[in-house]
């Protein structure tokens, strides 16, 4: 059995077909006639983007905008003057090919966003690397792999899938993805749970033990991939794959029902999106709201800060898809693990308790904040919008934010520009200091979502990419849970809405402790609001607390995991 990393959830059995890029030979050649290698060089970008565009239209109409947008994003890049104008004058200065041009330019580039270290900027040294090639092959004549025409119960193995490959897939022949390389949040890997289809990606040393044709079964769930299994492996996922089939269809009945436990309390399931064209998936699967709108995602990806018509053009876009339904905007949350780099943020020390969200954003009111907050209450206009506030640790800097909001209020009522007059303004609690204070905090906020990743990382001061100390994060944690617990209690004493929008609000094993807290709002990723549907339904919050006692009883958070497992396995 090979182990790689879990990217789009189910069971693929089928046959292994290796996909392989035909092999790029780039010389350099000298040339003579600049003038004419630059027309070469146009001629195969404009082919370049025009093929990118019809994958980006194929994508949109077959898989959602969402999705098309990665490839759009590549339309960008290959748009770019700055980066065809150092292709250009390379080719004129130092009298090369097009193709070591090109070869330079974005090698240099994707170098840079790779150093960067984050997994957006490896995402981005991908695209770059991928419209090389693909610029450079339509140069060459080369014709890039199509993966469009596959047989039926394929499983599609690569070192790697460019996001350009994974675009052709047809989702009724693929059965599988498994590549060497990737991750979770790679494009291909996005694409891949967007159609459904099973994967699991960075599988070490796979291509040396896989031949096309082997049979092949993959959990994209676990990460497990088998080659040439025995009988008895093939009976067992043959099951799991049913099983998972039958799972998903069950869970669809949960679509329209009320999130509402055995004895009659009603909750909101919402979901964290980045983007406004995530709201598609959001409808599909009825969310009743927006817990979370992370609006960092809009800044990312490009050069320049969005001007405040784009931004409200996006919010609105939201705010109008989801009509009566509540949607929480979370205003700017850079800095930290967010890179940004164009907004001119230095590297802290430390950058979690450093320059970020709304400390940067207080600093930044004239050409950051202003502009974001006017466009947030232009677009409360057109349905149910609230502002959240993240990563208060004092009144003040709720205060300063709320005093921005009236202050533009103001401005907007001067202008006749409409907007929700009574739009609420909340903070996101996900620091210590805010959690002591609740009660302040209570006071004068119109609601609360705890950030349960910051909330974690901030009272057990882990840093969750750090390999050495991970094993101390848990959200079962006795302090964090008595954090969680207190917010709670002073939102309810206060009569605010207490929502959660971190990653413990879809654990199934924290759901049945929230529910007996009180919390009214669980906002997750757009994929499991239905199964958290489905458990809230299972529950009565009267029964579960004794199980909410218990677990409190405990020292330690392996004590309470284990307890809680216990539980929920009945
Ligand atoms: C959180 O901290 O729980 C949260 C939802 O914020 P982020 O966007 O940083 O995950
Ligand atoms: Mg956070």
């Amino acid at each position: 059995m090979y182990k790689g990393t879990g990217a789009s959830p189910g069971i693929g059995i089928g046959r292994a077909v290796i996909v392989e890029e035909e092999q790029l030979v780039i010389e350099r050649r000298e040339i003579s006639d600049p003038e004419e290698e630059l027309l070469r060089f146009k001629g195969a970008l404009e082919k370049t983007i025009a093929e990118t565009e019809r994958m980006a239209q194929d994508l949109a109409s077959r898989v959602g905008e969402k999705e098309a947008e990665i490839m759009q994003g590549h339309m960008l890049l290959l748009s770019d003057p700055m980066l065809t104008g150092e292709i250009e004058n390379s080719v004129c200065n130092e009298r090369v090919n097009s193709e070591i041009a090109i070869e330079n330019v974005c090698n240099m580039y994707a170098d840079m966003f790779a150093s960067m270290g984050d997994e957006l900027m490896q995402q981005r040294a991908a695209d770059m690397r991928d419209i090389k090639t693909r610029m450079q092959k339509m140069l060459l004549g080369l014709r890039s792999v199509d993966v469009s025409s596959l047989p039926k119960g394929s499983i599609l193995v690569a070192r790697d899938l460019t996001p350009s490959m994974t675009a052709g897939i047809r989702p009724e022949n693929v059965a599988g993805i498994v590549t060497e390389l990737g991750g979770k949040t790679s494009h291909s890997a996005i694409l891949a749970r967007a159609l459904e289809i099973p994967a699991v990606v960075a599988v070490t040393g796979f291509l040396a033990g896989v031949q096309d044709g082997d049979a092949i079964i993959l959990d994209g769930g676990a990460g497990d991939v088998y080659v040439n299994p025995d009988a008895e492996t093939a009976a067992i996922y043959s099951g799991r794959r049913s099983q998972f089939m039958e799972e998903r269809r069950e869970l669809e009945k949960y679509i329209g029902r009320p999130s509402v436990t055995k004895d009659g309390v009603r909750v909101e399931i919402a979901a964290n999106i980045g983007k406004p064209e995530d709201v598609d998936k959001v409808l599909q699967y009825d969310g009743e709201g927006i817990g979370l709108f992370r609006t960092e995602f809009l800044f990312m990806d490009r050069s320049a800060m969005p001007t405040e018509e784009e931004q409200f053009e996006a919010y609105r876009k939201v705010a109008e898809a989801m009509g009566e339904k509540p949607v929480i905007i979370r205003t700017l949350d850079i800095g930290g693990d967010k890179e940004i780099p164009y907004m001119g943020l230095e590297k802290d020390e430390n950058p979690f308790l450093g320059y970020r969200a709304i400390r940067f954003c207080l600093d930044r009111k004239e050409d950051v904040y202003k502009p974001q907050l006017r466009a947030i209450l232009r677009a409360s206009a057109y349905g149910n919008i609230r502002i959240m506030v993240p990563l208060v640790t004092c009144i003040e800097e709720y205060r300063q934010a709320r005093a921005l909001v009236e202050e533009l209020k103001g401005e907007l009522d001067s202008k006749g520009i409409p907007y929700k007059r009574d739009i609420q303004v909340g903070i996101m609690v996900e620091t210590a200091a805010a959690s002591l204070i609740a009660d302040i905090f209570a006071r004068e906020a119109d609601f609360f979502s705890m950030g349960t990743n910051g909330l974690t990382r901030y009272s057990v001061s882990v840093d969750r990419g750090n390999k050495k100390v991970f094993y101390l994060y848990s959200t079962f944690n006795p302090a964090v849970l008595r954090s969680i617990r207190h917010i709670i209690s002073c939102a309810r004493e206060a009569g605010i809405m207490v929502g959660m929008c971190g990653e413990a609000a879809s654990d199934p094993l924290m759901v049945p402790l929230l529910l007996a807290f009180g919390l009214n709002e669980f906002s997750m990723s757009t994929s499991a609001i239905l199964r958290t549907r489905k458990l809230v339904t299972e529950y009565s919050t009267a029964e579960l607390q004794a199980v909410a006692d218990k677990a409190m009883s405990f020292s330690t958070a392996a004590e309470v995991e284990q307890y809680m497992r216990e539980f929920c396995a009945g």
